[in-house]
């Protein structure tokens, strides 16, 4: 079995292992295993080693937390002010960030150890940790398969135990997709449970930062030291505590069955037997909005991505080119030509297209409304009838690294049940439940109603007693 953060913590503690031990075998480890996965863009020994001294004179003097000398990662769009931060982009492969973001203060505060950076698809735009400027991240499971995006490294590394836990950002699905292809669990946040102060943004009104870890329990431990309000975030608010007894669970079966394949649906039964055992009472549930989650992403995402992409100029910080010029804007089109991939440049374009004259009624105002009456629908119409809703987590097991999808509509389709937690703002968890038929693990969706995050672990934990995932066991 891989060490849990619990397991850990409570040998931690006993003493029987110091945190400079613990840190120093994951470090060998993540020599070893990077070779293979390239979870890891960066790590510092130093750094690290430093932090695990710290954290064992706190349990020595006996007053640890219980992530204190934990080893941990850090996707590497979370800025850290004593690792570089790059978010996998030539543009800022070279930047320390002068300050930390505020889930690594916390973390800090709390005695955990920075184990190093994980690798991400460039600024986190992507599904599948294959397009970052430092390389590709392979899934621990099978390297010739994708470990899925953005937040691969993270996933990676928790399944393949070279981090004990991880914090990623999830946009349109980037948790919990890799997560999920990865046979972890990964939970994105209400929105606002968790300030983004510190992260590299990407659409600011979908980010969310969240915990990658090995079990549910794992996940809300570090869910709950990162949360809360923080006044270098106005979004960023005090979840109010939850729980729902007999909770019922909606499940949209019309379109589990049209896009999910064999393998996943043979798990996703399973975890609707779950629901028997467990005593939850299931309701079908439908929105008329399903067939617009994919257009409502590409136009108001798309559209903050552009405008987040605008303050990577060249000046002041990060990249910038070093060929002549002529006037300001020429340095800025250069140093954006040379250090942006085509993945960005391609978001930048097309975001800027739904905002440039007419577009900005014709697109991005008609999908901002549509996004609004999504949201009532969700609801009036969804939550009056159930608690939680569930699905797979992604239509496919974990695709091989040289699958082409026929059309960007079909390369969307891997957040397609991710997607509405973004637009709306809710609480959703994926957790590993079982594996298809070429032993790659396949993961379930639980989603809540907005603040729900601490019913929503409850009843996710109630689930994971029911799954029939294997994972990894990696010396
Ligand atoms: N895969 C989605 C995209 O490419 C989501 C990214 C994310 O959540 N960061 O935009």
């Amino acid at each position: 079995m891989p060490h849990s953060l619990i397991n850990l913590a409570t040998q931690l503690q006993r003493k029987e292992i110091s945190s400079v031990e613990l840190t120093t075998e994951y470090l060998n480890k993540i020599k070893k295993q990077n070779k293979k996965t390239n979870s890891y863009i960066f790590t510092n020994e130093e750094v690290s080693l430093n932090q695990a001294k710290k954290a064992d004179e706190i349990i020595k003097k006996g007053s640890p937390s219980v992530l204190t000398g934990i080893p941990m990662s850090l996707k590497d769009n979370i800025m850290t002010i004593d690792m570089p931060t790059t978010a996998a982009s030539k543009m800022l492969a070279k930047y320390i960030p002068s300050y930390s973001a505020t889930v690594y203060t916390k973390l800090l505060n709390n005695g955990a150890v920075l184990l190093g950076k994980t690798n991400l698809d460039e600024f986190a735009m992507g599904s599948s940790t294959l397009n970052g400027y430092f390389g590709e991240t392979s899934n621990p499971y099978d390297t010739d398969k994708i470990a899925g995006g953005s937040s691969g490294g993270s996933a990676a590394s928790v399944a393949e135990d070279t981090s004990i836990y991880s914090l990623g950002s999830d946009t349109g699905g980037s948790i919990r997709q890799p997560a999920s292809y990865c046979g972890v669990v990964g939970f994105k946040p209400t929105y606002g449970a968790v300030s983004r102060n510190g992260l590299i943004a990407l659409a600011s009104s979908f980010d969310q930062i969240g915990p990658i870890a090995k079990n549910v329990e794992d996940a809300r431990i570090v869910f709950n030291v990162i949360k809360g309000k923080d006044e270098f975030d106005m979004t960023a608010f005090e979840i109010p505590r939850t729980t729902r007894q007999n909770p019922v669970i909606g499940i949209d079966e019309d379109s589990i069955q049209k896009i999910a394949d064999k393998d996943t649906l043979k798990v996703f039964e399973k975890a609707i037997n779950a629901c028997k055992k467990l005593g939850y009472k299931t309701v079908k549930i439908n929105s008329k909005y399903d067939d617009l989650y994919i257009k409502l992403y590409f136009v108001l995402a798309y559209a903050e991505m552009a405008s987040n992409m605008g303050r990577y100029t060249g000046i002041g910080f990060g990249y910038h080119t070093k060929s002549s010029y002529i006037d300001t804007d020429d340095f800025i089109r250069k140093t954006r030509s040379e250090a942006f991939g085509d993945d960005v440049k391609t978001r930048v374009m097309f975001g800027n297209y739904m905002l440039s004259g007419d577009n900005m009624k014709k697109y991005y105002y008609k999908a901002l409304k549509i996004r609004h009456d999504l949201i009532e629908d969700y609801y009036l119409n969804i939550f009056n009838k159930c608690d939680f809703i569930l699905s797979p987590t992604t239509p496919t097991a974990a695709p091989r690294k040289d699958h082409k999808y026929s059309s960007v509509e079909e390369g969307s389709l891997p957040n397609i049940f991710a997607l509405p937690a973004n637009l709306i703002g809710l609480p959703s968890i994926t957790i590993p439940f079982g594996m298809s038929s070429e032993n790659m693990p396949i993961g379930i969706m639980l989603s809540g109603k907005k603040n729900f995050d601490n019913a929503l672990f409850t009843v996710a934990k109630n689930f994971e007693q029911y799954s029939e995932h294997k994972s990894l066991d990696i010396k």
